[in-house]
């Protein structure tokens, strides 16, 4: 039989650390303090496991698990010398989920269970604090009734209010005992009233229901949408963590509180944390009261400080990363009720992982595996400008809760935030204090702030994981969320109103303010030097330990010189895609892209006729010569025009492409670069058919006749854009067709990137071009191409062939392209698999349109990731193991890569290693953490050379 119940206190536990998935990270964070000796209240740990099996069932526990949890219970009952709700001395325990990866405040927590009518008596003649006593009964019922029976908290917290404005008091802590007993019937009222039975009062029934809630929890709307948020898989399921009871709220001599060995959000190696005396665990975190800094507690409770100084330091060594823990003090006792690697932001997260190994706690290659590749993110958030900064009003000052510059259209709540950023509008999310409910509003706003809490309230730790700029406890605020208004000092503003907070100082200032990019940012920019930031030159160790690991290389998709050269920056060794296409649309080139659109048909029918004829001519003789030499004759008037504006268009973008291609290989400094020759529909670079009719009747209306030479051109213009017009443009003439059909396209980038390769070799810089013909389903289109290609090489090249080392190859982004990668290969010099539309047409879905319904299916767990952002690795990720084997089946030594946009997601990296590709391409900022997330892939699975 298996086990579902693991049992931990009299130190010695059944789990230990390794184990959370089966006993959460709280359960196994317990039982590993529980074998290190440390104070900990003892419990038990209902599994995960036994959490799927409750969700299996449709609601339910089976009866062996029941029977499990008894026998831990009076195992329980039996080391603490008391039982469960006892009337004269009765165990209390709190029961709380724990799944494997935190999840603050998404799930369900009780306290004080086994709390009824007879034992809240007993607790009273133990402790001799009647106070005490029933306010633990009244929190009790509170929880019990809202996170178990499912009442409003509202009902409650109206009443506790009533009882209050009766008895003259504003706090809850001075309600006396009467008082309070008066709060105890009265919330037994709501509940019989709401529910139409009374409170539970058998303990173990009470402990039933708690159990099942927390099982029921797992799947409460925040908690899904702070997985989905975060990447967390929906199967896991939770923990339940049923542990004894103490008490923070026993007095002055109490207290209850949270800390980080080091600072979480800057990463800075100090204690860090808060507390409250006379409180119990949830007053901290839930931001109603705010708590009091950690070094406090060293004068008002001396050896409870020492001891925790001295055991989160050995916790932090053992587990060898910064811990986040929770502590309670009974009566100047300290006891330990949880630890876990702290969440921090990716500032944070660079500056512990650099210094721990600096400290000889961590090897370079442990360093590597500690941060989150996506944190690097982070650092890469914008700052304030400091000119405009200087001479900014600070408005208030709150706790800084999560770096970063943030301005922003001030909205109240988590709606409006999602409802305004729609509309396209950057919005800063303010609000008294944020709750669970809140992450959509969160994750869409640039900022977060937020009147009361402290720096572990929601609003703190959600922000920092987000990576979000939030202030947090910022007292100075007056909202009025119903108004939609917000006051601060004297000044009042309206929901709209431009607001920044600075995430770094907690400052709050008026109006907008203009922001640069981050430190990191201006070191790889060229703009600050290395020395003068530590935080880069942190970044830049860790990265460089990341490379010595790594086996898969990073290029960067960078189709200008600057871009490329923030990619080099960045360490990205490669260009892995140009889109040259994007080098059409600058201004000074679309009128000649769009001549050659107009003119490609007919110039390159033209060009064929006239070529043909000429062939002919010159082996003709007598006769036959002066026809033929008639024929030509009138074919060149017919396709004259077409052939000069074809060409010549085409000859005007040559030196651009030149001039651009030049500059690439310049800034990548003798690494590879990958230029893709044409890629889209042709329409894409015409205006659009409805405009251009709009503009015509325009025209017309104002004054057809002095109008007239505009609308016949912007007719003809429209003639040509109906002729292009396809129904499924994305799977119509783009790609490799287009090079096919006008061949003089493909010549010409070939030709420029040839003579920029030769002059840039010329100056003494290496280069490497690779030429890449995109959207290759059938090898005979690669054949043609490759064909053009060579030929301009010789003519370029010539005996200069030997200065530059150039490939050819293709992208494997058509499904049939992947399947007969093995025919494609014998064509190709290199293959990079184009994950965008292979997705598209792997799972024929538009990468256009299918943002419509793709959210509906992740909402609703058709699907757990967005597949264009996370290569779908059962369906899509087939056909690039299939590309990748046949490829390499028929050319060992092939060279493979990956160049669409998965390519900077770590989650794809790892596959993409697995599968054995020689490199990956992302967008230049994303090159930190594609370099981070392949070391980590390599260290997780190692794929020799
Ligand atoms: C791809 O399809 O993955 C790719 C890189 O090309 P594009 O996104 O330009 O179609
Ligand atoms: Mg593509």
């Amino acid at each position: 039989m298996s086990q579902h119940v693991y049992f931990f206190g009299g130190g010695k536990a059944e789990g230990h650390k390794d184990m959370k998935d089966l006993l959460g990270g709280k359960g196994a964070g317990l039982a590993e303090m529980t074998n290190a000796g440390l104070p900990v209240p003892p419990g038990f740990t209902i599994s995960t496991r036994a959490c799927i099996l409750f969700q299996e069932r449709g609601g339910s526990v089976t009866p062996a698990i029941d029977a499990e949890i008894e026998r831990n219970l009076e195992r329980l009952e039996g080391l603490m010398g008391k039982t469960l709700g006892d009337a004269r001395d009765p165990l209390l325990v709190s029961v709380r989920s724990g799944a494997k990866f935190s999840m603050p405040g998404m799930m369900d927590t009780i306290l004080n269970l086994g709390l009824n009518d007879q034992s809240v008596q007993g607790l009273k003649a133990k402790t001799a604090n009647g106070r005490f006593a029933k306010d633990s009964y009244r929190r009790f019922i509170q929880m019990y009734g809202n996170v178990v029976l499912g009442i409003d908290k509202d009902r409650f917290e109206h009443d506790l209010h009533a009882v209050k404005k009766q008895r003259k008091v504003t706090a809850d802590v001075d309600l006396g005992e009467s008082a309070l007993d008066d709060v105890i019937e009265r919330f037994k009222a709501i509940v019989l009233a709401e529910k139409g039975r009374p409170f539970p009062q058998d303990p173990r029934e009470q402990l039933r229901g708690a159990r099942d809630a927390v099982f029921e929890s797992w799947n409460n709307p925040r908690a899904i949408t702070y997985r989905r948020l975060n990447d967390i898989p929906h199967d896991l399921g939770t923990a339940v963590n049923v542990q004894s009871m103490v008490f923070g709220n026993m007095g002055m001599s109490s207290a209850t509180g949270v800390g980080f060995t080091r600072n979480p959000s800057t990463g800075v190696n100090e204690f860090y944390g808060e507390f409250l005396q006379n409180a119990q665990g949830e007053d901290v975190v839930a931001g109603i009261r705010t708590p009091r800094p950690i070094a406090e507690l060293q004068a008002v409770m001396p050896e409870a400080y020492r001891q925790l100084r001295e055991i989160t330091s050995r916790l932090e060594r053992h587990y060898k990363d910064v811990q986040d823990f929770e502590f309670t003090i009974q009566e100047n006792s300290l006891f330990m009720l949880q630890t876990r690697n702290g969440k921090r932001t990716g500032l944070a997260a660079v500056n512990i992982a650099v210094d721990l190994v600096d400290e000889g706690v961590l090897t370079p290659r442990e360093a590597v595996m500690k941060v989150e590749p996506q944190a690097l993110d982070q650092l890469l958030h914008p700052i304030f400008d400091p000119k405009q900064r200087v001479k900014a009003e600070v408005a208030a000052k709150g706790l800084p809760a999560s770096p970063g510059a943030a301005t922003g259209a001030v909205v109240f709540t988590a709606d409006d935030a999602v409802a305004w950023s729609q509309k396209g509008r950057r919005v800063l999310l303010v609000r008294m204090e944020t709750v669970p409910d809140d992450i959509h509003g969160m994750s869409v706003a640039q900022g977060i702030l937020t009147a009361t809490g402290g720096m572990t309230s929601h609003a703190a730790v959600v922000g920092r994981q987000m990576g979000k700029p939030s202030v947090v406890g910022c007292g100075g605020l007056g909202i009025d969320t119903k108004g939609r208004r917000l006051r601060i000092g004297k000044r009042e503003l309206k929901e709209g109103d431009s607001l920044s907070i600075d995430g770094g100082t907690g400052e709050v200032i008026f109006g907008s303010v203009a922001t640069s990019p981050s430190e990191v940012l201006q070191v790889v920019e060229g703009r600050l030097a290395p020395e003068k930031s530590a935080l880069y030159r942190k970044f830049a160790r860790l990265l460089e330990w990341a490379d010595e690991v790594r086996r898969l290389g990073v290029r960067a998709n960078a189709d200008i010189p600057r871009d490329a050269k923030v990619a080099f920056a960045f360490g990205a060794r490669g260009i892995g895609l140009c889109r040259t296409e994007h080098m059409f649309f600058a201004a000074d080139r679309l009128r000649h892209v769009v001549k050659m659109i107009l003119s490609a048909a007919r110039g390159q029918r033209g060009l064929e006729v006239v070529g043909r004829l000429s062939v002919r001519l010159k082996e003709a003789k007598g006769g036959q010569a002066s026809d033929l030499r008639r024929e030509l004759a009138a074919a060149k008037k017919e396709y004259g025009k077409a052939i000069a504006d074809y060409t010549g268009s085409i000859r005007k973008l040559l030196p651009m492409q030149r001039a651009d291609f030049a500059g690439l290989f310049r800034e990548m400094h003798g690494h590879p670069v990958t230029i893709r020759t044409l890629d889209p529909p042709l329409h894409e670079f015409l205006p659009k058919r409805e405009e251009l009719m709009v503009d015509i009747a325009t025209l017309r209306a104002q004054n057809a006749r002095k109008n007239a030479r505009r609308i016949a051109a912007k007719e003809r213009l429209l003639r040509a854009v109906e002729e292009l017009h396809e129904f499924n443009p994305m799977l119509g003439h783009r790609g490799c067709r287009l090079g096919i059909t006008y061949p003089e396209v493909t010549r010409m980038q070939a030709r420029a990137i040839f003579e920029a390769a030769l002059q840039v070799a010329k100056k003494g810089t290496p280069v490497k071009p690779e030429i890449m013909i995109p959207l290759v389903g059938h090898v005979e289109e690669l054949k043609r191409q490759k064909q053009i290609v060579l030929e301009e090489a010789e003519a370029v090249l010539g005996p200069d062939a030997k200065d530059v080392e150039y490939r050819i190859g293709t992208m494997i982004e058509v499904p049939r392209g992947a399947l007969t990668a093995d025919e494609v290969a014998r064509e190709a010099d290199f293959f990079s698999f184009g994950t965008n539309d292979l997705t598209q047409m792997g799972f024929g879905l538009s990468r256009d349109d299918a943002g419509r319904f793709l959210t509906h299916y992740l909402e609703h767990g058709l699907l757990e990731k967005d597949p264009f952002v996370t290569i779908d690795a059962a369906g899509v990720g087939q056909l690039v193991e299939i590309g990748v084997k046949k490829g390499r089946a028929s050319k060992p030594k092939l060279k493979i890569g990956i160049c669409g946009e998965h390519g900077g997601d770590p989650g794809s990296i790892r596959f993409f290693h697995q599968v054995g590709l020689d490199y990956v391409s992302a967008s230049p900022y994303r090159v930190p953490i594609a370099r981070l997330a392949a070391a980590q892939a390599q260290l997780e699975k190692p794929v020799g050379d």
